[in-house]
């Protein structure tokens, strides 16, 4: 067993239900497999129906206590927290890279993301505003005001995860909910180290039980969360197919969802562009985390008078990208998650190819010593018209389509021009363009940047994206006012009950 798991206390098996620093087992133990090199890392046991609701009922009674706990208390420990998630940030960081293949700076970076939130959340605590507004009744006096919510759901994928649950669970705390995690069955491991170091910092701040809980769990545990009247939020992160199943589940009850799903996102290179800034954001955000980000980099929109001398930059670019181990430094690659996404991958080049796509760098699997797991693959780049039917589609995996552009009108349209609208970006000095790209006019995407790509970002601003992206927004910005319930108050301080509206009411 590798140092960090004994670090992390992940043993050969373990239990993968937790209401803090209760362990609950079951008989169903499954592997969590390594893309790295294809070994079983550890076993993890799932939970049942039965195991799910008694950890319902934790939460629960978790929540009457919580809720009363003042808010700068509550931001108190998450401000602990962030300090345990510093003292693992190495370890957490190993296993991350050994459990889902992104490179170990790319774990490194989730959980200084963790890091990030629990500072951020630390400080919200002590911001949690309502608005105060004039009545237009004689001695009153009218506000708003934010309450807990309840239980919050959170269903996450096996690209983040660790840091997707933090966005949700920091701001859910501080706000007074209790979060029930149904992790990605992809990436169990990481989901059980971060709720022991959770449990730690609550134990030595005497936080109930239940106010942090894990199911691992596969799709169906995820559907018992959706369908769960005691939920009130279900915050699910994820593909499209599934964001469809979650929003259906959970409206029929009527209650609120926070979607986040899959992108297809874009970068227009206008002639005006810095190109090294350009090359630089497009290769890390077709590659980074194997091509498997949200945010990923899928298609640069390319101004036809710089295309060829772009194409050529970028296969040169290409050509010196190291794949391998991704805990070895130095590596700009590692493997996709798993053998279903290596032929999710493989089938995307057929059709591109059957579709009319021409390949300027070729993917392929990558065969040989060191890639034993079999998850490892070549990053390509194909050349297509933008409205080919496999451009529409987000492949979780490094291909790369670029296509060209004659106005910057016609590149924004291009760029709209799918169902996805998370992230997008510009390259260009020249303002008119920037602008445009970002007004009313320009990009509909829930994130649009200038002069970086669209992988990468910073917690501090909300996050998320429209279409079939999902419309929810987590992490930074006012996004906690989706974990409250909010209440308008009217106060009568007067000798009168006089009515809204003028209406007239003689007894
Ligand atoms: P996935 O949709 O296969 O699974 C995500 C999670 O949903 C898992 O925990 C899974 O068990 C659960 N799930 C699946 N079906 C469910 C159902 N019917 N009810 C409840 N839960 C269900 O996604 P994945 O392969 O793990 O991750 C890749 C996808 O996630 C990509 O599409 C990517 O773009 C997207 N993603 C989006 C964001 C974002 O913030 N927008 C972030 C990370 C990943």
């Amino acid at each position: 067993m590798q140092d960090f798991l004994s670090t992390l206390k992940i043993n050969e098996t373990n239990a993968g239900i937790s209401t803090g620093a209760k362990w609950f087992s079951s008989s169903n133990n499954e592997p969590s497999f390594s893309p790295v090199d294809g070994k079983v890392i550890a076993f993890v046991s799932l939970a049942a129906e039965e195991d799910y609701d008694t950890i319902i009922q934790e939460a629960q009674k978790a929540f009457s206590v919580w809720k009363s706990v003042p808010a700068p208390k509550r931001g108190d420990v998450i401000r602990q927290l962030g300090d345990g998630f510093r003292k693992y940030k190495n370890e957490l960081g190993s296993l991350i890279s050994y459990e889902t293949g992104k490179s170990f700076q790319e774990g490194l970076g989730e959980v200084q993301e963790v890091i990030d939130i629990c500072d951020f959340a630390s400080g919200l605590s002590r911001q949690i505003y309502g608005l105060t507004m004039h009545s237009e009744r004689p001695d009153h006096r009218m506000y708003e005001q934010y309450h807990s919510l309840g239980i919050v759901g959170i269903i996450t994928a096996f690209n983040f995860p660790a840091a997707v649950w933090a966005w949700n669970s920091a701001l859910a705390w501080v706000c007074g909910d209790v979060t029930v995690w149904k992790p990605s069955p992809k990436a169990p491991l990481t989901a059980i180290a971060c709720q022991k170091i959770t449990s730690e910092i609550f134990m030595l701040n005497q936080v109930p039980e239940g106010v942090s809980s894990v199911v691992c769990g596969n799709n169906d545990i995820g559907e018992l969360l959706t369908k769960d009247k005691r939920i009130p939020l279900v915050s699910a992160t994820g593909s499209t197919a599934m964001g469809r199943k979650v929003a259906v589940a959970v409206a029929q009850r009527l209650g609120k969802s926070l979607l986040e799903l899959g992108g297809n996102n874009a970068i227009i290179i206008s002639p005006d562009a810095d190109l090294q800034i350009a090359l630089t954001a497009s290769v890390f955000g077709a590659i980074g985390t194997a091509g498997q980000r949200c945010t990923s980099t899928r298609r640069l929109i390319i101004h036809s008078s710089i295309y060829d001398d772009f194409k050529q930059r970028l296969v040169k670019a290409y050509q010196q990208l190291k794949i391998g181990n991704p805990l070895e430094s130095g590596i700009h690659m590692g493997p996709l998650i798993d053998k279903t996404a290596v032929e999710g991958y493989l089938a995307a080049i057929e059709r591109c190819k059957a579709e009319g796509g021409h390949f300027l760098v070729e993917g392929g699997l990558l065969e040989g010593s060191g890639y034993d797991s079999r998850c490892y693959v070549k990053p390509c780049i194909a050349e297509v018209s933008p409205d080919l039917p496999i451009v529409q589609e987000e492949t979780f995996a490094p291909i790369l389509y670029v296509m060209r552009y004659e106005t910057i009108e016609e590149a924004i349209a291009i760029q709209n021009g799918v169902s996805q609208g998370l992230s997008s970006s510009i390259m260009s000095l020249n303002l008119r363009e920037t602008e445009l790209f970002l007004s009313n006019a320009g990009s509909d995407c829930g994130i649009a940047n200038v002069n970086i790509g669209t992988s990468g970002a910073e917690i501090g601003g909300a996050f998320g994206g429209e279409k079939d992206s999902g419309g929810g927004r987590e992490s930074g910005s006012d996004c906690w006012k989706a974990y409250m319930r909010r209440q308008t108050n009217t106060i009568n301080y007067g000798n009168q009950l006089p009515l809204a509206q003028g209406i007239k009411f003689d007894l």
